[in-house]
């Protein structure tokens, strides 16, 4: 018989399986199952949905963290939501890295914030962001409200702002974020998700 390096392979796998499970009286699977258990046998598991496209795939987190305050929670491991009607626990290419993206030492935690002219970002806090981003909504309304449209009838809405959400956030969430931009008068609304 004429031995090629893949026929190799295959002949020496099945025989080290043969003589392991058979030869010898080994079952591997309990302890492959056991392996298996082990990561993640004592993480905390939270439910989230993957940032990186409008599929909106549900994701399982797990960390390990004792819950207390001074202990960072460490993400050890993700993978798709077998609950999720959306992706029913599968996970693309892309999702199926999340925890790299999520412990990545270069990972943007605190928004920038780069003043008009200017070259360089500066780190800034949440609470200023916040600020920041409530006083500009709340100028642009005040200047650009159209009241009343050519026929004196009373509209009360703002073109000058386009309200998009984000296909990370829930229904509630989405629910909310379209009755505040309805309020502010937006009529160009728009959300990331596409499910
Ligand atoms: S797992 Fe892939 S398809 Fe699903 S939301 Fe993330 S990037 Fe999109």
């Amino acid at each position: 018989m004429e031995l090629t390096r893949r026929s190799f392979l295959k002949v020496s796998g099945a025989s080290i399986g043969t003589v392991l499970t058979g030869g010898l009286g080994f079952d591997l699977k309990p302890a492959m199952a056991r392996v298996q258990d082990l990561k993640i046998s004592n993480a905390k598991a939270v439910k989230s949905i993957c940032p990186y496209c409008s599929v909106s795939c549900g994701v399982v987190i797990y960390s390990l963290t004792d819950g207390a305050m001074n202990v960072k929670p460490r993400v050890i491991h993700v993978e798709g939501n077998p609950d999720d009607p959306v992706n029913r626990g599968t996970l693309c290419p892309k999702g199926a890295t999340l925890k790299d993206f999520i412990n990545a030492p270069n990972r943007l935690k605190k928004p920038l914030y780069r003043p008009a002219g200017s070259k360089e970002w500066k780190e800034i806090s949440w609470e200023e962001a916040l600020d920041r981003i409530a006083r500009l909504i709340k100028d642009t309304r005040d200047r650009t409200l159209i009241e009343k449209d050519e026929q004196g009838r009373i509209v009360n809405r703002m073109e000058s702002m386009v309200w998009v959400e984000g296909s990370t956030i829930a229904n509630e969430e989405g629910y909310l974020w379209v009755k505040m931009g309805v309020a502010l008068g937006t009529v160009l609304r728009e959300t990331q998700a596409r499910i």
